[in-house]
């Protein structure tokens, strides 16, 4: 039997640290408890939210009015260069585990936060790896049946930070299981703390942010992707521009709403400087939206994902902020 509890404040389950309380809540430490929650939530006739790390979600400040199941499904089975891994394992305790079993494929993803569900269904990557070019099979648990199904790569929808267990609700990610080749885990420990240190460096990891807000986005306009080449003196990869570099250009540095702004180190970041709520997020989203569309021509969309908001909800207004020089 799984513990449910009522009125859990959710804030203190993401990295934003925003967001009201859920109605219900219980933690799913195996697929049949990961059931039961949802037969408890179909039973009520509230609807339900899957929780991972909590590094890339924005909980509404109301809160959410139905079941949400904070994922603790954490088993890893080795067999030669293939793991079969539990959604609620860390990521980054999943990177350490391959580095001591001499297996390398990771090392770039390593600092990411969150758990491998999430990553898994986000398609979470960095430095030019994301996590689906590695899965063989992912294991999901169907919402709608309540039964197991295994998905093989091909039918997993994996692209930029997008797969097809984000597209549809309705498939919880259970397990996954991952090819990687076989390395020195000397080497291999090397490359992951290089990663760790070139994410230290950017002096992020410990804002309460969700990481990048916006996804970088596929730019038509030749002339602004050479602009982008010429100044940072890199390529575009797949023909995207950083969302970072466009809020820049936007002048939208530090602009804040409330608690909520525009980091200064990393204008993709959108901070809880301390006490924002969800509301001012949301308000600060639409700004730099809106001042990247008139500034760049180049629409933004958001990476984040939203928990206790309807579709047409923009959350309360607040008080926009000053008109920038
Ligand atoms: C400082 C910082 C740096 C970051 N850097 C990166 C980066 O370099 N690259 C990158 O890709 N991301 C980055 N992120 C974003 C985030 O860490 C990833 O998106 C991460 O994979 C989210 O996993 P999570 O477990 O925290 O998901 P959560 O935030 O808990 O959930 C996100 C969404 O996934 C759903 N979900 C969670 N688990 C499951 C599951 N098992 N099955 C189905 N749906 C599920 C939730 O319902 C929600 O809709 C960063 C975030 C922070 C705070």
């Amino acid at each position: 039997m799984i513990d449910i509890q009522e009125n859990v404040p959710l804030a203190p389950y993401t990295t934003f640290e925003i967001g009201g309380p859920a109605r219900y809540f219980a933690t799913a430490t195996d697929v049949e408890g990961l059931r039961e929650a949802l037969l408890f939530a179909k039973r009520e006739r509230v609807p339900f939210a899957i929780l991972g790390g909590g590094s890339n979600v924005l909980v509404h400040d109301d809160g959410f009015p139905g079941m949400v199941v904070k994922m603790s499904l954490a088993g890893m089975d080795f067999q030669g260069v293939q793991v079969e891994v539990e959604a609620g394992v860390e990521l980054m305790d999943l990177v350490r585990a391959c580095t001591a079993h001499g297996l390398s494929g990771l090392e770039p993803l390593a600092g990411i936060p969150g758990q491998v569900g999430g990553a898994v269904r986000g398609n979470a990557g960095a430095y030019g790896a994301n996590i689906g070019e590695l899965c063989r099979r992912v294991r999901v648990l169907n919402t709608a049946t309540l039964e197991t199904e295994e998905r093989e790569t091909a039918s997993c929808g994996f692209r930029y930070r997008n797969s097809r267990f984000k597209e549809s609700g309705g498939l919880v990610v259970v397990s996954a299981l991952l090819e990687l080749t076989p390395g020195k885990p000397t080497e291999i420990g090397e490359r992951v703390e290089t990663t760790l240190a070139k994410r230290a460096a950017r002096n992020l990891q410990c804002e309460r942010s969700v990481g990048s807000f916006f996804m970088n986005p596929v730019v038509s306009d030749p002339l602004l992707v050479e602009r982008f080449e010429k100044e940072q003196q890199v390529r575009c990869r797949d023909g995207r521009v950083p969302a970072g570099w466009l809020i820049d250009r936007a002048g939208l540095r530090s602009t804040a709403v409330g608690g909520a702004a525009v980091s200064h180190q990393h204008a993709n970041y959108l901070i809880n400087t301390g006490g924002a709520t969800a509301a001012e997020v949301v308000q600060l989203a639409r700004l730099v939206k809106e001042r990247v569309l008139s500034a760049t021509g180049v629409e933004l969309q958001e990476e984040v994902s939203r928990l206790g908001f309807s579709s047409t909800d923009d959350s309360r207004r607040v008080p926009d902020p000053p008109p920038l020089p």
